[in-house]
C-alpha cells in the first residue's frame, strides 16, 4: 500500500503556473548581457536551480564562461530570494488533500529545485495557509538535484520506507517525472497551475474552452513521454490515485503458482523482457539461434549436429500440432497411446489435419501398458508412427517412455514425443532412445514465460517436410528453412520479449547446475509436498511408481475447490483443478522458481484452512 506521497514544491503545491522564478533567470541572464524570453527561462523547470542555470546557458548560442553562468546565478538568487515570499500562495485543494492523506496515514514528503535558502522563506509561508509537509529536502542538502532520484532517497529514508513502490512522487514537470521514474516511484504529473502550462489563474480565465484544452493536451503530452503513471488535472483527484495505485499493488502481489505452467519464474527472467528488439536485428537473431542451438544441446547434446529446434510463437499445443501436421505423412499411419487431456488433444489434431491414425486409450490414473501397445503393433503392421504424452499433466502420471521408445523401435515405428511437462526436468537423450521429435515449450521446466513453445527433431526428418503442411502459419519446415537457413530468423513477428526472457531462463538453467541439479530440486519439492500432505491425510491418486515428480493429482474428499482456491490465493498460492471426472480432485505442480521451504508452507496454509473451514480431512480414514 502506498506510504507516502512526495510533493513538489513550485507549481504544485504552491505558486500557480510557477512564476516566480522566472523574472530571477530572466534578470540573471540580464546581469551578463544576455536577453532570454520567458519560454526559456521556463524550459528547464524542476532542476536545481544551479542546473537550471546552466541548462538555459546550454540553450545560447554562444557557449558561457564559468564565471557568467556563476554571475547569472548569483543575481538568479539574488532576485528570486528578494521576491519569493509573494509566491508562496498554496494552490487548489492542497491542504484538503494533504490532510485527507494523513488522516489515512501516508505521509507527505518533498523535494524541489529550490535552495534550502529558499525553501527556508517558502515553509513558514506555506504552513501559514495551512499546508505543511513531514519532510522537505532541496537539492544543497543532497549530492544532486532531479532528475537524479537522491532527494526522493532522503524522503523515503525518512519515512523508513524500503520499497519505493510504496511511495509517489507527484510534480508540474518533466524534471519531477524523471526523478520519479529514477527512484522507481508512482509518479503523477498536475496539469493545472504548472510549470508545464505556465499559466497564470488570470491567463486561464481568458482562454476559451478550446484554446485552454489543446494547452491542457500539450502539458498531457510532456508527461505521457516521460512515462508518468498518473496525468490529473488537480490535487483533489490524487485520492482517486492512491486508491488505484493501491488495488494495482495488491493484483500484482507475487503469487506462487503451484500449476503445470505458466509457472513461477525468477525476477532475472521478468527483467529480460524489458529490452524492446526487433526481429530483424542481427544481435537479436544471434539470441534467437544460441537459444536454439541450447535447446538441441539438452535434448542431444552427443547428436547435435544431426537435430534441430524449431521454435514457434505460441504455446505448447502449437508446437504438438506442428509436430504432428509436418512430421508425419499423409500415407502414415499413426498410432497415438491416450490416457489423458493431452493424449485426447493429439487425436484432435489428428483429425482436423486429416491424418490417418488410430488410438489405444488407457486408465486416466495408470501408464500407458506397454503389453497392450506390443499386441497392436504386432497385430496392425501397416503402423508407421505411434505419439503419445511423456508425463500426462492432466493426471500427473508418467508414461515409460524409454520402453515406449525402444518398444517402438523394434518394430520400426517413428516416435513423437509431447515432452512439455517433462523436458528439462527427466533425462531424455533423444538420440539414445532415437526418439524422432519431441514437442515442449517455454513455460514449463524451462522456467521461461508463456509464448513460445518449439519441436526439436532429426534434421533429415524436417528436410524432407517440405510442403506437407496443411497450414501456413504451422508450416514446421517453412518455419525451419527460416529460422536455419535464414540465421535465426522468424518467419513473422516473432515474440521478442518472451524469447529474450527464454535466453534467460536457459542461463538460469544452466547456473542451477542442469538437469541434475533441476532435476534434484523438482524431486525434492514433490516428495516434501506429498510427505506433508499425507500428514494432513491428503492423498495422492496415482501410485507412487507411477507417479512423476512434476504435478500431483489429490484427492480433494469433502472440500470445496473453489474456497480451498480462493483461501489459498489470499495467502499467495495458487492451486490447480483436478480434471478428473470420476472422483473430485485438485492439482499441484511442483516446478518453476519453487523450494521445499514453499511446499512446507503451502501445505500449512492448506492446513489452516482445513483447521478453519473445520473439516473431516481424513479422505482416507
Ligand atoms: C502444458 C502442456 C501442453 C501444452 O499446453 P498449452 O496450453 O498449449 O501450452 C501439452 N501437453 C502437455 C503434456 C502439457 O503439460
Amino acid at each position: 500500500m502506498i506510504k507516502a506521497v512526495i510533493f513538489d514544491w513550485a507549481g504544485t503545491t504552491v505558486d500557480y503556473g510557477c512564476f516566480a522564478p522566472i523574472q530571477g533567470f530572466i534578470n540573471g541572464f540580464k546581469s551578463i548581457g544576455i536577453d532570454i524570453t520567458d519560454e526559456m527561462a521556463r524550459k528547464p523547470m524542476g532542476l536545481a536551480k544551479i542546473d537550471h542555470t546552466r541548462a538555459i546557458a546550454a540553450m545560447l548560442d554562444c557557449p558561457l564562461s564559468e564565471e557568467q553562468i556563476l554571475q547569472a546565478y548569483k543575481v538568479f538568487e539574488e532576485t528570486l530570494l528578494a521576491n519569493i515570499e509573494q509566491y508562496c500562495d498554496i494552490k487548489d485543494y492542497v491542504s484538503e488533500t494533504a490532510d485527507a492523506l494523513k488522516r489515512h496515514g501516508i505521509k507527505i514528503g518533498s523535494t524541489t529545485g529550490y535552495t534550502s535558502e529558499m525553501m527556508d522563506k517558502v515553509l513558514p509561508k506555506a504552513a501559514e495557509q495551512g499546508y505543511s509537509p513531514d519532510f522537505c529536502i532541496a537539492p544543497d542538502q543532497t549530492v544532486k538535484g532531479r532528475p537524479y532520484p537522491y532527494m526522493i532517497w532522503h524522503n523515503l529514508m525518512k519515512f523508513g520506507i524500503s520499497d519505493p513502490r510504496e511511495a509517489v512522487k507527484v510534480g508540474d514537470t518533466e524534471a519531477d517525472i524523471n526523478e520519479g521514474k529514477n527512484a522507481d516511484c508512482w509518479t503523477v504529473g498536475v496539469i493545472m497551475g504548472s510549470s508545464e502550462l505556465g499559466l497564470s489563474r488570470d491567463e486561464v480565465a481568458i482562454l476559451s474552452q478550446e484554446e485552454l484544452e489543446i494547452r491542457k493536451n500539450a502539458v498531457r503530452a510532456v508527461y505521457y513521454k516521460a512515462g508518468a503513471d498518473y496525468i490529473i488535472d488537480n490535487l483533489d483527484e490524487l485520492p482517486d490515485v492512491i486508491a488505484d495505485i493501491n488495488r494495482r499493488l495488491v493484483q500484482s502481489a507475487p503469487h506462487m503458482l503451484l500449476t503445470p505452467g505458466p509457472l513461477t519464474t525468477r525476477d532475472s527472467v521478468k527483467y529480460a523482457m524489458l529490452t524492446d528488439h526487433c526481429t530483424w536485428d542481427d544481435e537479436y537473431k544471434a539470441i534467437t539461434t544460441s537459444v536454439m542451438n541450447d535447446i538441441t544441446r539438452i535434448a542431444a547434446n552427443d547428436n547435435f549436429d544431426d537435430y534441430a529446434t524449431v521454435l514457434l510463437q505460441g504455446s505448447g499445443t502449437y508446437a504438438v500440432e506442428a509436430m504432428i501436421n509436418c512430421l508425419c505423412r499423409k500415407k502414415d499411419k499413426i498410432l497415438f497411446l491416450v490416457n489423458g487431456e493431452y493424449g485426447r488433444r493429439m487425436l484432435t489434431i489428428a483429425e482436423n489435419s486429416r491424418k490417418d491414425y488410430e488410438y489405444l486409450a488407457f486408465d486416466m490414473t495408470k501408464p500407458i501398458d506397454i503389453e497392450k501397445v506390443e499386441k497392436k503393433l504386432k497385430k496392425d503392421e501397416d503402423i508407421d508412427i505411434i505419439a503419445f504424452v511423456h508425463c500426462e499433466t492432466t493426471t500427473g502420471v508418467l508414461n515409460p517412455l524409454e520402453e515406449l521408445a525402444k518398444l517402438a523401435k523394434s518394430y520400426g515405428k517413428k516416435v513423437l514425443v509431447d515432452a512439455m511437462s517433462t523436458f528439462a526436468a527427466y533425462d531424455i537423450a533423444m538420440p539414445g532412445l532415437d526418439i524422432d521429435a519431441l514437442a515442449a515449450s517455454s513455460n514449463k521446466c524451462l522456467e521461461g514465460l508463456p509464448g513460445l513453445s518449439f519441436v526439436i527433431t532429426k534434421k533429415m526428418l524436417l528436410d524432407k517436410s517440405e510442403g506437407r503442411s496443411y497450414s501456413h502459419s504451422l508450416d514446421l519446415y517453412d518455419q525451419y528453412q527460416g529460422l536455419y537457413a535464414n540465421g535465426g530468423k522468424f518467419r513473422f513477428t516473432s515474440p521478442t520479449n518472451v524469447l529474450l526472457a527464454l535466453r534467460q531462463a536457459i542461463d538460469e538453467y544452466k547456473k542451477e547446475g542442469g538437469l541434475p541439479a533441476r532435476k534434484a530440486r523438482y524431486m525434492e519439492n514433490h516428495k516434501v509436498l506429498i510427505q506433508e500432505l499425507e500428514k494432513l491425510g491428503i492423498q495422492s491418486i496415482v501410485a507412487p511408481e507411477n507417479q512423476s515428480y512434476i504435478i500431483t493429482t489429490f484427492e480433494l474428499g469433502s472440500f470445496d475447490f473453489s474456497k480451498l482456491y480462493a483461501a489459498l490465493k489470499l495467502k499467495g498460492f495458487i492451486i490447480y483443478p483436478g480434471k478428473l471426472t470420476a472422483i473430485p480432485t485438485f492439482r499441484l505442480g511442483n516446478i518453476g522458481d519453487v523450494y521445499p521451504s514453499d511446499m512446507v508452507s503451502l501445505v500449512s496454509a492448506i492446513g489452516d484452512y482445513i483447521n478453519a473451514e473445520n473439516l473431516n480431512v481424513n479422505i482416507k480414514a
